[in-house]
């Protein structure tokens, strides 16, 4: 058994990182585990308006600024949603290991080393690596959707809060993407030919362009196959992938939270806390997990630094972002309906700014629907009326 530290964060990511920064910047004893890094995390790597103006991010990790999202409904209409305030676009690789860095700068110590297992002994945790054994007086979960102290404290994720992605790394010519590609990124609903309940994007770099596919895990059908037809058959895809110079498959798993009880289950005690996606804190509509990993960072070492504990986390979160987080809580299935984006999209038309409320929790699915259900029925009584 080597040296004991008073905080040990098993992940490297930026929920760990950010979560070892504020740690070490107040003189905690803190040591993270990751045997990956650096790497390119499968991600879209988009960057929200709310972490730009909360973290400051140099110029040259933002690949490419993003000041609007087009979205395209299932059977191609498409609305220019703009921005207030501008997002962005990152490498993961680049982008995690700037925070990284950011960390052991302030005096936080990293391990190149995964933890095989966590064993709680008289209120200290026992984490195992392939070098041996390291007692720490605090653990933190930061490993993501496979983390380990989730599993270990409150299981792993339900299936059905997981969806499954497939994208393409898609590399060309810095002048390609200049050319193709304004300031923003493309988000596609799509029919359950292709998905199920679930999404398309395509996320522009300096040099190259994610293009992926994401839903249920449960969906039974094949997203390579998907993303080949759609590649020959979206009019947005046809229009903006040329020949690439290279082409990367990758495939990730990513929390999707279905309902509003998923966040309801415990994220602490007073030795432990897990945070970022490892907690579940991935925005269930629009994907967005960095943001909330974070902030979940954050809020976690603050609350360790005034108060040697990480009791308050739950109550913490839920007063820092808990409205804007659980949003779907009267229907998420129903949003990926595809009459229902059609319906979107023909209301929105010329009024992105629904979109824009839907997204920030302000316009209830739940009066969405109200007013379809209203429409449906005029229309029928117009109908009848006609006849
Ligand atoms: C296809 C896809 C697209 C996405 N697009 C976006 C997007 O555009 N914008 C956005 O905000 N979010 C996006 N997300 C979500 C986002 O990637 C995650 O929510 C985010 O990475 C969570 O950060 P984290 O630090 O919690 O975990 P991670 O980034 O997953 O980092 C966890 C780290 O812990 C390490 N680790 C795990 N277990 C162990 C262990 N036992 N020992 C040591 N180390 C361990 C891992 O190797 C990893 O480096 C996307 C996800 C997917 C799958």
């Amino acid at each position: 058994m080597g040296k004991k530290y008073e905080v040990g964060i098993i992940g490297g990511g930026p929920a760990g990182s950010t979560c070892a920064y504020y740690l070490a910047r107040k003189g905690v004893d803190v040591i993270i585990f990751d045997h990956t890094q650096p790497r390119e995390k499968v991600c879209g790597g988009i960057l929200s308006s709310t972490l730009l103006s909360r973290y400051t991010i140099p110029v040259d990790i933002i690949e490419r600024n993003l000041n609007f999202c087009e979205v395209y409904s299932p059977t191609y209409k498409k609305i220019r949603w703009t921005y207030k305030k501008t997002h962005g676009s990152v490498s993961r690789k680049k982008f995690d290991w700037f925070l990284l860095e950011k960390a052991l700068d302030e005096g936080a110590e990293w391990k190149k080393l995964k933890v095989n297992d966590v064993e709680e002994k008289r209120g200290r945790f026992i984490l195992s690596t392939k070098e041996g054994e390291f007692k720490v007086e605090n653990a933190v979960g930061a490993g993501g959707v496979n983390g380990i102290l989730r599993k270990k404290k409150i299981g792993a994720f339900p299936t059905k809060h997981l969806s499954k992605t497939y994208d393409l790394k898609l590399k060309f010519e810095k002048e390609y993407v200049d050319e193709h590609f304004e300031d923003g990124w493309y988000l596609l609903f799509l029919d359950d030919r292709y998905v199920g309940k679930g999404y398309g994007w395509l996320v522009p770099k300096k040099d190259y362009v994610l293009v992926g596919l994401g839903c249920e895990l449960e969906y039974k059908g094949n997203l390579k196959k998907s993303l080949k037809e759609l590649l020959q058959v979206h009019p947005l895809l046809k229009e903006k992938i040329g020949k690439p110079k290279s082409v990367k498959e990758r495939a990730a798993l990513i929390v999707s939270p279905k309902t509003a009880e998923f966040f309801k289950s415990k994220h602490c005690d007073k030795n432990w806390v897990i945070i970022g996606e490892e907690g579940g804190f991935v925005h269930p509509l629009e994907g967005d997990g960095l943001t909330y990993a974070m902030i979940t960072g954050e809020l976690a070492a603050k609350l360790y630094i005034a108060n040697s504990s990480f009791e308050d986390f739950d109550k913490k979160w839920v007063e820092e972002f808990g409205e804007k987080i659980v949003i779907p809580k009267d229907g998420i299935e129903n949003f990926y309906n595809k009459s229902v984006l059609d319906f979107l999209f023909d209301i929105a038309e010329g009024k992105p700014e629904l979109i824009d409320q839907l997204f920030e929790g302000k316009l209830e699915l739940k009066t969405f629907l109200a007013a379809i259900k209203k429409k449906t029925e005029m229309n029928n009584s117009k109908k009848e009326s006609d006849s």
